[in-house]
């Protein structure tokens, strides 16, 4: 069995005793387990925030854009090993494990970029030079630069390698040296692209530590200056938010929360809208078999287009091959763990008493690898009362689980969709401008993004719930109030934002 490790104060560390297990979820068996007892949490973020941080705030933008494009090649030198791990510790198909591991080397990529356009300097300016007086001497101006603590990125189980990526990326371009804690259940993945990147040598000390476990007490460590990234559950969020040392240090928090996400189809959609609506359900429902914080959990459909959607969509939800993804054809897997299959189960168990199942069969899991392995097959509801506060809007089901909810015109849509309370994307697919204005300027407040699909983007458009790193990631509300890149304004999470007040000549002298 592999025994995980932490890279803590520049040395890899396994902590004592078994700690936790990793399962593969198509075999049940254990392949892998992880311990933080006994770590020096409190020495470890010493040593990312006294080494790593004036090594990486003494490197400029391209410096350490260079860096991140090292990291990069140096993680995408091991994807094929990575993507085993994925099929191994967490039940990816070949395609979902891509999907990760490629997001994490594109978003380090993107910052490189970026690193590259911000160029030879350490300091960003942030905004225009203001005139303070009549006195054209007299002036401020914002500048940004790297908070001088370190940033702990905690992330969920199901991105073990872009959820890291995405987060470090924006930490390190700012200056910031991070730990990185995975989720336990699949860890794996993480350690390895951690390992990848600490073999290549190319971070200075302290950059870059890893946590793989438990938290343990890591949070009562954390002081000012430090900065939590966190993505996960929204109780788990309320409970980091809540932490006596975050509180009283003045720690800053981003929470990535759950979120139930929408997509709308508009009536009267030209054909070729409508197959790129059916093309994005499909695979919002069954890509990573459901979990992903972007997935689409509301389908919002005209009521006399609603039995039109169902065998659509259903007849391309029966195409899909569910089972062991180490088998080729297989495009979906089971669920990452034992936990997440009994919680799935048990939300779809709550949309139930409020819908009715019209596609798909809920127990179906169950037969698909003889019983053994976490598996869900699809789930198709339509909502009994879609306009109805409750769990149709308000509890994620993490799996491959969708509720259709008929509405009468975009009023209704517009009410039904605002009852999820904060989401991260709504998807929209029409080609009615006037009602495709109507949603831009009745949601937007509601969401992170939104994605407009019209039939001349239609065959080339995006999955919603595909994150790009020159937009933001992150939503009001229920979603966690979070926001993460979004190309140059992801650094404003990691830099200290100072107002400096002072001559104009000088100024632009030391800014320029
Ligand atoms: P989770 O149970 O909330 O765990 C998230 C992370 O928090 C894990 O690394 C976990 O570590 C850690 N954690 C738990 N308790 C902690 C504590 N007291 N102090 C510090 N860290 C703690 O979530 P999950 O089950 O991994 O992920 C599923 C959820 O994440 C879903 O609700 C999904 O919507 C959400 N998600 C949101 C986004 C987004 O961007 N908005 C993206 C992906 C997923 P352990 O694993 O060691 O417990």
């Amino acid at each position: 069995m592999q025994i995980l490790e932490s890279y803590l104060e520049g040395a890899w560390r396994a902590g004592d005793g078994d700690g936790a297990h990793l399962y593969d979820p198509t075999t049940e068996q254990p392949v892998a387990r992880a311990s933080t007892a006994g770590l020096d949490l409190g020495a470890a973020l010493a040593h990312a925030r006294e080494v790593g941080g004036p090594a990486l705030r003494a490197l400029t933008f391209a410096e350490r854009g260079d860096l991140l494009a090292r990291m990069s090649k140096a993680i995408h030198a091991e994807r094929e090993a990575l993507i085993e791990i994925g099929r191994v510790n967490a039940g990816n198909t070949r395609g979902d494990a891509k999907f990760d591991i490629d997001g994490a080397t594109g978003t380090l990529m993107f910052y490189a970029g970026l690193g590259k356009q911000l160029g030879d300097r350490r300091v960003l300016r942030d905004g225009e030079l203001a005139q303070l007086t009549r006195n054209n001497r007299l002036v401020g101006q914002h500048i940004r630069v790297a908070r001088p603590g370190v940033a702990v990125l905690i992330n969920a189980f199901n991105f073990p390698a872009w959820g890291l990526a995405e987060k470090m990326a924006q930490a390190l371009l700012a200056g910031m040296p991070v730990l990185g804690k995975p989720a336990t259940a699949t860890a794996w993945m993480t350690e390895a692209m951690v390992r990848a990147v600490v073999a290549a040598d190319i971070l200075p000390a302290g950059a870059l530590s890893l946590l793989t476990g438990s938290a343990g007490d890591l949070l009562d460590h954390l002081t000012w200056g430090d900065v939590v990234a966190f993505t996960g559950g929204a109780e788990t969020g309320a409970t980091i938010r809540k932490h006596p040392a975050i509180l009283a240090n003045g720690v800053t928090v981003n929470v990535e929360a759950d979120s139930l996400n929408a997509t709308i189809l508009l009536p009267g959609a030209d054909e070729a809208t409508y197959d790129a609506f059916l093309r994005a359900a499909h695979t919002e429902i069954t890509q990573k078999s459901g979990q992903k914080c972007t997935a689409t959990r509301r389908i919002l459909v005209p009521a006399e287009m609603v039995e039109d959607v169902i065998e659509d969509l259903g007849a391309m939800l029966a195409r899909t091959k569910i089972g062991d993804p180490a088998d080729a054809d297989v495009r979906m897997g089971p669920l990452a763990s034992a936990a997440q299959l009994a919680s799935a189960r048990e939300g779809l168990a709550a949309l139930q008493a409020h819908a009715d199942v019209v596609w798909g069969d809920p127990e179906g899991g169950a037969a698909v690898n003889d019983g053994v392995g976490h598996f869900m097959t699809p789930v198709l509801l339509r909502a009994k009362a879609p306009l109805e506060p409750g769990p149709i809007h308000d509890r994620e089901v993490f799996g491959p689980v969708s509720t259709l909810l008929p509405y009468a015109d975009l009023d209704e849509a517009i009410a039904a969709t605002r009852l999820g309370q904060g989401s991260l994307v709504t998807s929209v697919f029409g080609d009615d401008r006037d009602a495709l204005r109507a949603l831009i300027e009745q949601l937007a407040g509601w969401h992170g993004r939104l994605v407009i699909t019209d039939a001349k983007i239609a065959e080339k458009a995006l999955s919603p719930g595909l994150v790009m790193p020159h937009l933001q990631h992150g939503g009001p509300g229920r979603a966690g109030g979070g926001a993460e890149l979004a190309g140059e304004a992801g650094l404003a999470l990691y830099t200290q934002r100072c107002a400096i007040q002072g001559n104009a000549g000088l100024l632009d002298h030391i800014l320029a």
